[in-house]
């Protein structure tokens, strides 16, 4: 069979399989795989080792009648955050991979493919769903890898702090979403006339809300909202943040008790942050950045980490921003980089092929947070890529695994809510026009 198309509007990770390497993506408990995916778990676990001569053979068995089955109507995608071997084997067997936004673009760039199998994260997946055409179908290898920064911005955690604004704001609220949310919450921007945003054009979305005399809610990650209103020459002290929701949850009543600074601070913002986060990031720090800059090291980070990090290092952008930063570093150049640990890995691994030293930032002696990786979006291993495709091409996919716009997953649980037909006909109107407005911005620059 001829090795599948590079799907548009994406580029090789430029990491080829080399056969040196292991696959070591951390196993799962047996307990943690959905019924129908464990005999591959267990076929997986009973490998002698984790090499690929041994993991590479067994995945083809599964692999390769799927791929011969679909033909070009099958495309894997995974993202950069997943670990590396994953990025690796996406790869190897002719797939894509790539950030979060050139993600959600793929159905509707690619309209021929109409198997789309992510491994990543839940909301990257709804988007694609929210962009696909009826014909396409999309599904995850495992439905339990959230985002919990996403996890701290439920629908039912938003709408009713949201719903508070708006009544208090009227017309003057938009929210801006980023892309790490569920659609409700994409809906709920195109509802108030608001956009998608991600960690490349958040800057372009909230200058373009602000032209238009907009008060902002922005979620779920205060630290890009607040890193991208620093980029804009905002006035911090009119940054309003709403409660830790690990504490505070979400559906509370507004009052004064509950927002730093009372009403009269809300009232006074011009961006008001839910107060979500992503764990990996946020142990970066500035002294972090001073001690590599102590080294001699160039320091590059990501704007889901806190502000004092951000403003010390020498570059701040995107995945995309940081893969293309070590791309075009000369021989010798020294790195460090402050995201994702598995990127920081794969970017690391790309570096020495051409004489770029690469490392995590968090990975200082002594420092005992070195080199965070994204847990859950790991959830997504060899033997769920692997038992997925067989199930698809046997027609006996789990439903759980479908995924459509609309559905509220409980990532602990595995417990999905799904709309019914109207209901999602009309969340994916309204996500789309989010994220259709997010695309307009970002294509005028
Ligand atoms: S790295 Fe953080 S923000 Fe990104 S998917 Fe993982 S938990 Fe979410």
């Amino acid at each position: 069979m001829n090795a599948p198309r590079r799907p548009a509007g994406t580029s090789a990770s430029g990491l080829a399989l080399q056969a040196e390497l292991p696959i070591c993506q951390t196993d799962l408990p047996l307990g943690w795989y959905q019924p129908e995916l464990r005999p591959y778990a267990e076929e997986y676990l009973a490998l002698p080792d984790r090499t690929p001569e041994t993991v590479l053979p067994w995945l083809d068995r599964y692999v390769r009648p799927a791929q011969e089955h679909f033909g070009e109507a099958l495309l894997l995608l995974a993202h950069f955050y997943m670990g590396g071997e994953i990025v690796k084997l996406v790869e190897r067997y002719g797939g894509a991979v790539a950030d979060s936004y050139a993600l959600a673009l793929q159905a509707a760039r690619n309209p021929e493919r109409k198997v789309i199998v992510e491994s990543a994260v839940h909301f990257m997946a709804e988007s694609i769903a929210i962009l696909a055409g009826d014909d396409q179908q999309v599904w995850i290898t495992n439905p339990k890898a959230g985002c919990t920064m996403e996890m701290l911005a439920k629908d039912h955690m938003v709408l009713p702090v949201a719903d508070q604004l708006l009544e208090r704001y009227g017309d003057e609220l938009c929210v801006i979403a980023y892309m790490n949310t569920s659609g409700r919450l994409k809906a709920l921007a195109g509802r108030t006339g608001g956009a998608v945003c991600t960690s490349s054009n958040a800057h372009l979305v909230v200058q373009w809300a602000r032209a238009q005399g907009r008060r902002i809610l922005f979620v779920p990650d205060q630290h890009l909202g607040r890193n991208t209103a620093a980029r804009l020459g905002m006035d911090l002290s009119k940054l309003a943040v709403l409660p830790d929701p690990q504490v505070f949850g979400g559906g509370y009543a507004l009052d004064d008790a509950v927002v730093a600074g009372g009403l009269a601070a809300l009232d006074a913002a011009e961006m008001i942050l839910w107060g979500s986060f992503c764990g990996v990031h946020t142990i970066f720090s500035a002294a972090q950045v001073a001690w590599w800059h102590a080294q001699g090291w160039r320091v590059l980070i990501h704007p889901e980490s806190p502000l004092e990090a951000v403003q010390a290092a020498d570059g701040v952008g995107s995945t995309d921003y940081l893969w293309k930063q070590v791309l075009a570093a000369a021989p010798g150049d020294k790195l460090a980089i402050g995201t994702e640990g598995h990127f920081v890995r794969n970017a690391a691994a790309l570096g020495a092929q051409r004489g770029v030293e690469v490392r995590h930032l968090a990975e200082i002696p002594g420092s005992a947070s070195g080199g965070c990786g994204c847990a859950t979006m790991s959830r997504n291993d060899p033997p769920h890529l692997a038992g997925l495709l067989d199930l698809l091409r046997k027609g006996a996919a789990p439903d759980l695994n479908r995924v459509l716009a609309g559905d509220a997953v409980d990532e602990l649980s595995g417990a999905r809510d799904r709309l019914d037909t109207a209901e999602r006909a009309a969340l994916v109107a309204d996500a789309r026009r989010a994220l259709e407005a997010m695309i307009a911005i970002t294509e005028r620059g």
